[in-house]
């Protein structure tokens, strides 16, 4: 077999069931992430948009000095139920919804050893130590571009790599490597076609006609990256989400028909679907304990009651109130009593009402008290 084979080869016995290979090139959409950036889709993403991550975007051979080809590895994780996209979950009571890669261990801690062990393999191949360097998701890379070129599958209109026989519920990795391997053709095919399901099941209409996001206003930004309030008008379109959004992959014919049904790495069914009255109450230990080693962790415990708080007021349930009440009287974080503010705004009811006028009262925190004298005004909308 050759080099290449063999490291593919290995690559699949490690659980990267996609592989391909490039050399250091100039990503093919540069040109459009520099556009997506002028118009300041990324948010408050800044480090997006400094000088050395344009650059090392631009020309990935920066990375690493004296690269010579790039490995793209692709590892499927668990798809959600494919049935359900979004508002028979406003039926099911108190219960939050998360985004599938997040459901088993952190692929952060899950993919690296293996990339270690990929770059061991490598150099007892060839005999002699490899300059390498890694990434998967941490790096300044314009990794679905990349994927593209090594022939992974193309950029759907949902802005996702797609690949004809995995769908698009697949982490990506890049492995630099300090020698040259034959690299592959890019994929050609755009299997889109006229289909435009993603963009109409979209909860925030943010899926650009360019296949770009205008992150700003993606629930996966909203409920992961931004650290601090959630604009008030966009609140009410994360429906029940509380970490990251799959709507647009799982209404997706691609995913319907090839992605992994099985349980690759299943997670407890309070990940998947937490009650979220229970999370509303988790200190700041049991947050710690509950996330060890898992993506959620990103959000710290702030963000994530910010985001249970909003996903109740979403869902008007009245079993919420106490619970929200309670929040809003006792949390630590303004961030996560404002939001309990404004959810019992939102879903209303005399205990919510006596609540909010007493917290305004007894509230110190200039941002919670806006909050609540916003929720006031919601209430008297209803
Ligand atoms: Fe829209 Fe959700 Fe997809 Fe973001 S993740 S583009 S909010 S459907
Ligand atoms: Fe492409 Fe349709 Fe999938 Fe969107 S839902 S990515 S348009 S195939």
């Amino acid at each position: 077999m050759s080099l290449k084979s063999d490291i593919a080869a290995e690559a699949q016995r490690l659980g990267f069931s996609l592989f391909g290979v490039i050399e250091p090139v100039t990503p093919p959409h540069f040109d459009v992430y520099e556009d997506w950036l002028e118009r300041e889709r990324h948010g408050e993403m800044d480090y997006l948009a400094t000088e050395r991550a344009r650059e090392r975007r631009r020309d990935p051979g920066l990375i690493l000095p004296g690269c010579q080809s790039i490995l793209v590895l692709g590892w499927p994780h668990t798809a959600p139920d494919l049935s359900t996209t979004g508002d028979e979950y406003r039926t099911k009571g108190t219960r939050g919804r998360t985004a599938s890669y997040a459901w088993g261990e952190d692929y952060h801690d899950l993919i690296p050893p293996r990339l270690e062990g990929l770059v061991g393999f490598i150099e007892r191949l060839v005999g002699y130590p490899v300059p390498n360097r890694w990434y998967t998701d941490t790096g300044p890379i314009l990794e679905r571009d990349l994927a593209q070129l090594a022939g992974l599958g193309w950029i759907g209109k949902n802005t996702c790599l797609i690949n004809p026989r995995h769908g698009s519920f697949i982490l990506l990795a890049e492995l630099f490597l300090g020698i040259r391997i034959e690299p592959d053709a890019p994929f050609q095919a755009d299997h889109c076609g006229t289909c435009t399901r993603c963009i109409e099941a979209c909860p925030t209409d943010c899926i650009q006609a360019n296949r770009t996001l205008d992150a700003s206003r993606c629930i996966s930004y909203l409920t992961i990256e931004l650290k601090g309030a959630i604009p008030r008008e966009l609140r009410g379109d994360i429906g029940s989400w509380v970490f990251g959004c799959d709507i647009c992959q799982q209404v997706c014919p691609w995913n319907q028909r090839f992605a992994p049904r099985e349980d690759l790495s299943p997670g407890e069914q309070s990940t998947r679907e937490p009650e979220l009255i229970f999370e509303l109450a988790l200190s700041p230990r049991d947050f710690n304990q509950r996330f060890k080693g898992t993506p959620f962790k990103r959000t710290k415990r702030r963000g994530y009651l910010r985001n249970v708080a909003v996903a109740l007021g979403n869902q008007g349930a009245v079993s919420a109130v106490i619970p929200l009440i309670n929040a809003l009287n006792a949390d630590p974080e303004p961030l996560v009593r404002g939001h309990a503010a404004w959810a019992l705004g939102r879903i209303g009811s005399e205990p919510a009402r006596q609540a909010l006028e007493q917290a305004r009262l007894d509230e110190n925190d200039a941002y919670v008290v806006e909050e609540i004298t916003n929720a006031m005004g919601e209430r008297g909308r209803n």
